[in-house]
């Protein structure tokens, strides 16, 4: 048995992820010039909006493009072919960013870690000091690893690149973190700031996000990697910013309304919401353990495991996508396993959009999944969630 047709659609992907009404009717607004005053002003509110959720004052840039634009200008411009980037080694999202930079022209090296528990800040702090020529040009570690569920501590990288004394710019990505938890581009002393738009801002795919410091900015007038379309010193020109082509109005029309729905919540109420449902889905997916015999939370250190998005860890034997195809008959979406996770784990996106109906709805449908699909689990498990959750 199975109702997939009826009903509406529950979506946990960790990105894209749901778009709620407010911002779909924002976008169903006719197109409008986007030299107009009135677009100026919806431009310039989402400026100083998106500063806000980064918390920078310095610089921010906008593309249309997906986050991999804003991956790419946060290499471009503040690089010189044969330089050398230091890449934390987070999971997935950190491969293919250290991958970017190479098909670019910059060497990137990665320091080694396990998925399940990524970098260390005192590992960084010894490859750095043993960098005495200060050839690293750059340090770049993702904030949330979308594909582990794993946050990394961005600000204790850069007490260790502070405590080297080493000159290197600090890239983070943070495109599954921003504006679900917390990020402070200038308290952290982060020079280029990567977000995108589908995920925590609750809109479609096509804007990327990079907020750039001082440090960053003057790099990239002495960078020489090739660029163009994602060049800063083309946009810095005119305020809020210079589009090199049209101006995709209708995200921004999203945007407007986004940021206000996270201003009208209120910053630190969408982070604690976003706490509390993360431990939600934590306690769950814990019952579900039991002595061993079910899936478990994929991180193995307790204060990096995500409010955005929680990994799971299939017990031996058992295939994600034979439980994910079983979720989908129910018309429920989860995130996969990528690359070497692939069939291991499963995702459970938590974040932008949610409440606790449509998370409970969630983890008694996976329930209900696992038991479709034959996979040993303790029961209890939304159980463990409605207390948690009752009691916060
Ligand atoms: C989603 C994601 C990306 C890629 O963004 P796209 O918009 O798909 O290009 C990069 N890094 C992290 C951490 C992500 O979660």
């Amino acid at each position: 048995m199975n109702s997939a047709r009826q009903g509406r659609p529950f979506f946990f992907n960790p990105g894209p992820t749901n778009i709620p009404e407010r911002v779909l009717k924002a976008m169903a607004s006719p197109s409008m010039d986007f030299f107009a005053p009135e677009f100026m002003d919806i431009h310039r509110y989402c400026h100083a909006g998106v500063m806000r959720v980064l918390k920078t004052e310095q610089k921010l840039f906008i593309y249309p493009s997906s986050g991999h634009g804003a991956w790419e200008a946060s290499i471009v411009n503040v690089f010189s072919p044969g330089d050398l980037v230091l890449v934390m080694e987070s999971g997935f999202f950190s491969e293919r960013w250290a991958a970017m930079a190479e098909h670019l022209g910059v060497r990137a090296e990665t320091l080694p870690a396990d998925w399940d528990q990524g970098v260390t800040p005192d590992a960084l702090q010894a490859r750095l000091e043993a960098d005495t020529a200060h050839e690293i040009k750059g340090v770049l570690a993702v904030h949330n690893e979308t594909a582990t569920g794993m946050t990394h501590p961005v600000a204790g990288y850069r007490k260790s690149m502070d405590a080297a004394k080493h000159p290197a710019l600090l890239l983070s990505d943070t495109i599954s973190s921003l504006a679900s938890i917390d990020f402070r581009m200038d308290e952290w002393g982060v020079d280029v700031a990567v977000g995108g738009s589908q995920k925590g801002l609750m809109l479609p795919t096509g804007l990327g996000f990079t907020g750039v410091s001082e440090k960053a900015l003057a790099a990239s007038h002495k960078a020489t990697l090739p660029r163009k379309y994602l060049d800063w010193r083309t946009m810095e020109g005119r305020e809020p910013q210079d589009f090199p082509g049209t101006v995709p109005v209708h995200l921004f029309f999203g945007l407007y309304e986004s940021l206000h729905m996270l201003e009208e919540e209120g910053l630190d109420q969408v982070f604690a919401r976003h706490a509390r449902f993360g431990e939600a889905t934590r306690r769950a997916v814990g019952a579900w353990t039991g002595d061993g015999e079910g899936p478990r939370l994929f991180g193995q250190v307790p204060e990096r495991l995500s409010n955005s998005v929680t990994a799971v860890l299939m017990p031996e034997g058992h295939d994600a996508e034979t439980l994910r195809k079983a979720a989908t008959r129910y018309n429920l979406s989860l995130g996969g396993g990528l690359t070497r996770l692939a069939g291991k784990v499963f995702r459970i996106g938590h974040l932008g959009d949610l409440n606790e109906p449509m998370l409970l709805g969630a983890l008694s449908t996976i329930e209900l999944a696992m038991k479709t699909a034959g996979v040993p689990h303790r029961s209890g498990g939304v159980e463990a969630a409605v207390a948690y959750l009752a009691d916060t």
